[in-house]
């Protein structure tokens, strides 16, 4: 479903991301963790198709990002961190318009809207201003339109930042809810999130990957068995900084 080949970016000397290279098939979570400034929203957006790497690839349900930009963005749904919307249109009135972008109309793109209004319970709000909107009713709006098209591959940059906890469980929910039939890649801080929701992941440091395997597999690395300490074990630095 999704084939990450050596990725690399250089932003002028700086090499941001060094050689990265995973795959996730469907039905899994994959939770991509790491400290501040590690790498992690460069490599989704180079996935994603929203910048060029320096090196490498990636492939998303076989099409290649690189030479095949428009296939992948079909195949996907992306939410970036900081999602933007427009806060003067109502939650269906957005949705209609990510709608018609992505060549549903009429009907059948009515029924789309609405259909996406359910899954991820917007129903209260459908009608009101995106600015007039709590910042939970405001993301799962920014995650509907990411999911609008039912995409088999969805790319969500830190899905729950920033929300209250009850907010947070809702957002898991929804992700659960769509695994099975979906390849999800999360980024995260929240270690809690990766044992709620992930099946797998991937941590990567200095923008290399340093683990990858299930929970269990790499809170089984660290003395304490936490996913807390293999985490600080993996990448912390000598002096204990991670130059985020
Ligand atoms: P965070 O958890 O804080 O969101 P991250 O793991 O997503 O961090 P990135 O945002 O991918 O990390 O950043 C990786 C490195 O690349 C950082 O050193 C960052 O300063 C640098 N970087 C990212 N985007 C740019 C850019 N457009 N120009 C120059 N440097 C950049």
């Amino acid at each position: 479903m999704l084939e990450v080949d050596g990725l690399r970016k250089y932003f002028g000397p700086n090499e941001a991301v060094r050689g990265v290279s995973f795959r996730a098939d469907k039905g899994e979570v994959l939770g991509f963790l790491g400290p501040n400034g590690a790498g992690k929203t460069t490599t989704m957006r180079m996935i994603t198709g929203f910048l060029p790497p320096s090196a490498g690839t990636a492939r998303v349900c076989g099409h290649d990002v690189g030479t095949d930009p428009v296939a992948v963005k079909r195949c996907l749904g992306y939410l970036p961190e900081n999602a933007p919307a427009y806060d003067s249109m109502t939650v269906t009135d957005f949705l209609r318009f990510g709608a018609g972008i992505r060549g549903f109309r009429g009907k059948v793109g009515r029924d789309r809207v609405d259909e996406t209004v359910v899954t991820c319970r917007l129903e209260q709000v459908r009608h009101q201003a995106i600015g007039t909107l709590s910042k939970g009713y405001r993301q799962r709006t920014c995650f509907a339109q990411a999911v609008l098209h039912d995409p088999p591959v969805l790319i969500m940059d830190e899905p729950t930042d920033g929300l209250d906890p009850n907010q947070k469980h809702l957002v898991r929910e929804m992700i659960q809810d769509m695994a099975k039939e979906k390849t999800i890649i999360i980024s995260t801080h929240i270690l809690e999130e990766v044992e709620a929701v992930c099946s797998r992941c991937v941590i990567i440091s200095h923008g290399e990957i340093v683990a990858n395997g299930t929970p269990d597999e790499l809170k089984a690395q660290s003395p304490s068995g936490t996913l807390a300490e293999t985490f600080r074990m993996l990448t912390l630095d000598k002096e204990g900084e991670n130059h985020g």
